[in-house]
C-alpha cells in the first residue's frame, strides 16, 4: 500500500472522529457533535502557536476559530470555512478505509475532505517564512451546516467580515459562484365538510389542491423552465408533501402541501408568491393559507466571478470559469452577512451522503496546493 500523505492522515483522523449532526441523532453523544473534531484541530493548531478562539452557537456547540495573523497591520483577510459536522452513518463508516487511491468514511467528501486540505494549508502557510505580510486568514470550523446551517448563520450576522470566504463542499475542484436559494412553502385549501354519503352538499378541500398541485407541476413548472441562469440554468419546484381530509367518509374541509422551490439570484419569496397567485387566479383556484416553512432564508448565492480576488482564485484553481450548483451552501448565510462567498473543495456531491463516502486522495492533495498557492499569493 502506498505510503499516506500527511493531508490523508489528517483526513483519516478526522473521519474516525464521528461528528454527526445532533439534530438527526439525539441522546446518541458518543457519536454526535462537532466538538471532538474541533478538540483535535484546536490541538495541532497550538503546537504550530496558532491563535485560537470560539464562537457560541447553540447548546455545546461552537464555531471554531484558528486565526494566523500577518506580521504587519492586517490589510485583508481571508476564510477558509468547511463545516465540520456529518450527516447520520453506520458504525463502520467512522472506521476510515483507503483502498485504490481512495479514503472510504463518513465526511470523506462532505467535508471533512474539504477540513483536512484547509487546515493542512494553514499549517503548511504557518511555517513558510515567506507568508502574507498584511492578509489574516482565518480557519472556520463551521457547526450545523447539514441541518439548520446555524454555524455560519450566526458566523455571517455577528462574525469578522473578510475580502473572500471560501466555503468548503465537494466541488471536484471546481470554483463555484453561484447556486440555488431554497424556498419552502406550505399551502393550505379549505372546504366545506360534509357526509360521505351526501358529497354535494359539501366541498372538497382535496379536490382543490388536486387543481393545484396540476397547475404548479405543469404551467407553473413550464414557465420556471423558460427562466435561466448562465451558470444555474432554470429554477425548479418540487411538491414534496400533501395531507388532508380526516376520515374516509367525510368531505375533506381541508388540504395542505409543502413545496421546495429552488430559486435563481433575483427571484424572492414575494416575487415567488406573487406569480404562483397570478397562475391560480387566473385558473380561479384559491389557497387561502400560504406560509413559507422553513423558518431561515435561503437565498441563492450569486459572487461576482470577476471580482479580484475571485478571479486570483480561480487563478490559483487553475479555472478559467467559475461554475454553479444546485445545492445550498453556507456561502450563502456567509454572503448575506457582506463577505463575498464562493464554494470549492476536494471530493464528489455524488458521494456525499451516501452509504459508501470516498474521496479521491489526489484530490484532496490537489485542494491543499490550490488552497496554498491562492494563500502565498496575498500581500
Ligand atoms: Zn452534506
Amino acid at each position: 500500500m502506498a505510503k499516506l500523505s500527511t493531508v490523508a492522515k489528517l483526513l483519516r483522523d478526522l473521519v474516525a472522529l464521528p461528528s454527526i449532526n445532533p439534530a438527526f441523532l439525539p441522546n446518541e453523544p458518543e457519536l454526535t457533535g462537532e466538538e471532538r473534531v474541533a478538540s483535535y484541530l484546536i490541538d495541532h493548531a497550538r503546537k504550530q502557536g496558532l491563535e485560537i478562539s470560539r464562537q457560541n452557537v447553540l447548546p455545546e456547540r461552537k464555531n471554531l476559530f484558528v486565526r494566523l495573523k500577518p506580521s504587519r497591520k492586517v490589510k485583508r483577510r481571508i476564510i477558509l470555512a468547511p463545516h465540520l459536522d456529518v450527516v447520520p452513518a453506520e458504525d463502520k463508516q467512522f472506521t476510515p478505509n483507503v483502498k485504490n487511491g481512495r479514503l472510504h468514511g463518513r465526511g470523506a467528501c462532505d467535508t471533512k475532505g474539504s477540513v483536512a486540505a484547509f487546515f493542512h494549508a494553514l499549517l503548511e502557510l504557518t511555517k513558510d517564512k515567506n507568508r502574507p505580510a498584511e492578509t489574516e486568514i482565518l480557519f472556520v470550523g463551521l457547526v450545523d451546516e447539514e441541518y439548520g446551517q446555524t454555524g455560519s448563520r450566526i458566523f455571517g450576522e455577528r462574525g469578522p467580515k473578510a475580502d473572500l470566504a471560501i466555503a468548503g463542499e465537494p466541488t471536484q475542484l471546481q470554483v463555484v459562484t453561484a447556486h440555488k436559494g431554497n424556498l419552502w412553502l406550505r399551502f393550505e385549501t379549505r372546504g366545506k365538510a360534509a357526509h360521505g354519503a351526501t358529497p354535494h352538499l359539501g366541498k372538497s378541500a382535496i379536490h382543490e389542491m388536486a387543481r393545484i398541485t396540476e397547475t404548479l407541476l405543469t404551467e407553473y413548472a413550464d414557465q420556471l423552465k423558460k427562466r435561466k441562469h448562465s451558470l444555474l440554468g432554470h429554477p425548479s419546484i418540487n411538491i414534496g408533501t400533501i395531507q388532508g381530509g380526516s376520515q374516509t367518509n367525510v368531505v375533506p374541509e381541508r388540504c395542505s402541501i409543502e413545496i421546495d422551490r429552488r430559486t435563481l439570484p433575483g427571484e424572492t419569496e414575494k416575487s415567488v408568491y406573487e406569480e404562483i397567485n397570478r397562475i391560480l387566479a387566473k385558473r380561479k383556484q384559491k389557497v387561502v393559507n400560504a406560509r413559507e416553512s422553513r423558518g431561515v432564508p435561503c437565498p441563492p448565492l450569486e459572487t461576482d466571478p470577476e471580482l479580484p480576488v475571485v478571479r486570483q482564485f480561480l487563478k490559483a484553481a487553475k479555472r478559467r470559469k467559475s461554475k454553479g450548483v444546485d445545492y445550498f451552501t453556507d456561502a450563502s448565510p456567509i454572503a448575506m452577512g457582506g463577505t463575498p462567498a464562493i464554494v470549492f473543495g476536494p471530493g464528489d456531491i455524488a458521494q456525499a451522503h451516501s452509504s459508501d463516502e470516498w474521496i479521491d486522495l489526489k484530490q484532496l492533495e490537489q485542494a491543499t496546493s490550490i488552497i496554498l498557492r491562492f494563500l502565498k499569493e496575498q500581500p
